[in-house]
């Protein structure tokens, strides 16, 4: 049996991970230290015999006993207000336990891939953006920690490739939803959800003409599946090309809440992306992947989770 380890796995996405892998019947190692992972996520898994859990902080020394296959590295705070609040934590997830990470896959000869995103193309200046676009960061305002911790990530996952011969991959990640993902995690969906839900303001930052391109994450677990599982080392798109204003996205979760709520306008958070969109040229190529799941269907399944975790 193949044994992984998973990072970050109380998390929106290392759970849904966990739950592939153990379907796919590998022996499965989740690590969490919870500071923004539930284990709620994980509690279905708890007495599977092919899953392991182990709360630790991979920003220190990380010790697994015995074979190691592979290493899905996806422990980080992930949304703007978490990384504003835990800019020091976000720095170091992404570099010193990327390191480690790095380390064990090398003393194992364990395959490892890393959950890099498109934050790493900043405040594009290109559009649809492409893997080759180098990006447009500004390393010392408030995206910075997570923009630059994941620009350093991918340097560093590169350089155990070229120079240790350790075997790699890197998914940029683009906005993603669905079930599990945390309520008040700040992100425009869950805000949306709950604020409609309960009858809230929708809180619409700056005109909401921003725009971004929603992937469900089913979608998303299978792209990542495939990639781990082929033969290419530089980086690669995942997200849905199907693109809307935030605007948009308000109006659709109002509509498909039935809600009452009204969209009102608050200030426009520092450097936030003015246009988001993936061009998947390369993943449709590489690994024969594009998502399937419908706004409309992701939409619905996203609002009954919603409804059943907001009381
Ligand atoms: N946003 C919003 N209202 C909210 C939360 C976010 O208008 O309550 C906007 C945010 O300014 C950004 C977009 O929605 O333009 C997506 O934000 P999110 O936090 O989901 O992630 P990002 O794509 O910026 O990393």
């Amino acid at each position: 049996m193949k044994k992984i380890l998973i990072t970050g796995a109380a998390g929106f996405l290392g759970s849904h991970l966990s739950d592939r892998f153990i379907k796919e019947e590998y022996h499965v190692i989740g690590m969490d230290n919870l500071l923004t992972g539930s284990m709620d996520n994980l509690a279905h898994l708890m007495s599977h015999p092919n899953f392991d859990f182990y709360h630790h902080d991979v920003t220190k020394f990380v010790h697994i006993p015995g074979q190691l296959d592979y290493i899905l590295h996806f422990a980080s705070p992930a949304s703007p207000i978490d990384y504003l609040k835990m800019p020091i934590q976000t720095l170091k997830v992404g570099s010193l336990g990327t390191h480690n990470l790095l380390g064990l896959a090398k003393a194992k000869n364990a395959r490892m891939l890393i959950a890099s995103t498109s934050e790493v193309y900043g405040d594009p200046l290109i559009h649809p953006q492409n893997e080759e676009y180098w990006g447009n960061v500004n390393p010392v305002g408030p995206r910075g920690v997570y923009d630059e911790a994941k620009r350093f990530m991918e340097a560093m996952t590169m350089a155990y490739h070229t120079f240790h011969g350790v075997e790699t991959r890197i998914v940029r990640i683009f906005n993603t939803y669905g079930p599990r993902m945390r309520v008040n995690d700040g992100r425009a969906l869950p805000a949306f959800f709950h604020q409609a839900i309960k009858g809230d303001d929708i809180t619409v930052f700056g005109d909401g003409l921003q725009t971004r391109s929603f992937c469900f994450v089913s979608d998303l677990i299978e792209g990542i599946y495939r990639l781990l599982h082929s033969d290419y080392a530089q980086p690669v798109n995942i997200g849905n090309p199907n693109e809307i204003t935030i605007l948009q996205a308000a109006k659709e979760v109002i509509a498909i809440t039935n809600s009452t709520s009204k969209i009102i306008h608050l200030e426009l958070p520092k450097d936030d992306p003015k246009v988001r969109q993936p061009d998947i040229s390369r993943a449709k190529e590489i690994l024969d992947w594009e998502p399937k799941v419908s706004r409309e269907d992701g939409l619905v399944k996203t609002l009954a989770y919603f409804k059943s975790v907001i009381t």
